[in-house]
Formats: structure tokens, sequence, C-alpha cells
């Protein structure tokens, strides 16, 4: 058999950005539509097998209420990796996905294996083609999202869903040295490739 090892692994983002939804996906390929919300954090285990090792993900699935966000350095202490998650239709969970990025810097053990996630992407199926203006930087790398809705010409005629652009979250994670994946918990798009590439990142012990 494959050497195995546990990966302590935490879901941190705002409250009903999908963090249990991509758990439930992932670990039952299931999908519900009106999830109710997450009390204090909830515990699953998922093994992936990669070519070489078995890894056993160890799942902490916090609530994203701001009551429970003094709980979260308990969940985040001593874990190997985390996904950072945020809803791109919504500019102010990629502003706190960012925070939650520094706060693990900052806090949590150095090799940690973060990974920036954009659920929702089956919601931006109207997708205009990419446009060109820069994402705008404070100087402090929370990089804040253009809001005038780039230049699409068509913009009155078909509104966007999508709010937070591809490659501002990209340049972001990029720069903070992160995974970044955009995922659908409801038609499962790349939910197992974030879960995939993070087992790959944890090194062999
Ligand atoms: P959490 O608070 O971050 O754990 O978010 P939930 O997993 O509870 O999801 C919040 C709401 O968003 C629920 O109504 C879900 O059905 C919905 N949701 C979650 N993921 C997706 C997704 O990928 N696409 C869409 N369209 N809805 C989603
Ligand atoms: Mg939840």
């Amino acid at each position: 058999p494959k050497p195995s090892s546990s990966v302590k692994l935490v879901l941190l983002g705002e409250a009903a950005v999908g963090k249990s939804s991509l758990v439930m996906r992932f670990v039952n390929n299931d999908f519900q539509e009106n999830k109710e919300p997450t009390i204090g954090a909830a515990f699953l285990t998922q093994k992936i097998s990669l070519s070489t090792r078995t890894i056993k993900f160890e799942i902490w699935d916090t609530a994203g209420q701001e009551r429970f966000a003094s709980l979260a350095p308990m969940y985040y202490r001593n874990a190997q990796a985390a996904l950072v998650v945020y809803d791109i239709t919504k500019p102010s969970s990629f502003t706190k996905a960012q925070h939650w990025v520094s706060e693990l810097q900052r806090q949590a053990s150095p090799n940690i294996v973060i990974a920036v996630v954009g659920n929702k992407a089956d919601l931006a199926s109207n997708d205009p083609p990419p446009s060109t203006s820069a994402p705008i930087s404070d100087g402090d790398g929370i990089v804040a999202v253009p809001t005038d809705g780039g230049e699409g010409e068509l913009e009155d005629e078909e509104e966007t869903i999508r709010k937070v652009p591809v490659r501002t979250a990209k340049a972001y994670a990029d720069e903070e040295k992160a995974l970044f994946f955009e995922t659908s918990a409801k038609t499962g798009h790349n939910v197992a490739e974030v879960f995939t590439a993070i087992a790959n990142q944890i090194p062999e012990t």
C-alpha cells in the first residue's frame, strides 16, 4: 500500500460564499440549493490518492459569521492547508478573503499551503470578453476590484453577474504565492482539482 498522511485543512471566508457546499461536493459529490448555515464549525474527512501516496484531509469547515471570527485561530492553528473562499459575484467577499490570507500569513504555520478559491463560477456564464484595465493596489497587498465593469460596450444591455475579474484574483494569488482556482460547488467544476493541487503541494514526510 502507498504511504498515507493526514493533512489538517481549514476553510475560511465570508458567510454564504459556499464553503460548506465545496466540502459537500468534495466529500459526498452532492449539492444543496438552500443550505442551512454552518454553526461554529463542522469536521469531515476525505482521502485523495496521488501517484505515490494517499492524503487524508481532515477538514474544518468554519462558520463565516463575524461572531465566530475570533474562534478561527483555533481552526487554522496547526493547519497544513487552507482554502480561502470568496464569491465571484460579491467583491466584499474577495476583500474579506484577502484579509484571511494576510491573517494566515501572520498567524498560521509558515509552511501552510493556501488556495484562494473564487466560488459560484457557474453564475458567470455571461462573462464578457476579458477587459484590460488593471487591478488597483493600495500598496498594502490589498487589491481593490475595479467596479466600472471594464470597457464592455454592452454594459447596459446585459448586466454581468461576475464582479471579481479572474485576472484580478489570479494576480493577487500569484503575489501571495497561493494556489488559485475558480470553482462551482453547484456543478462540481474544479472542486476535486483544488484539493488535488493542495495535496500535491504538501511536502512528503
Ligand atoms: P458557506 O456559508 O460559505 O458555508 O456557504 P454555503 O455552502 O452554506 O452556501 C451558501 C449558499 O450559496 C447556499 O444557498 C448554496 O446553495 C449556494 N452556493 C454554494 N456554492 C454555490 C455555487 O457554486 N454556485 C451557486 N450558484 N450557488 C452556490
Ligand atoms: Mg458553511
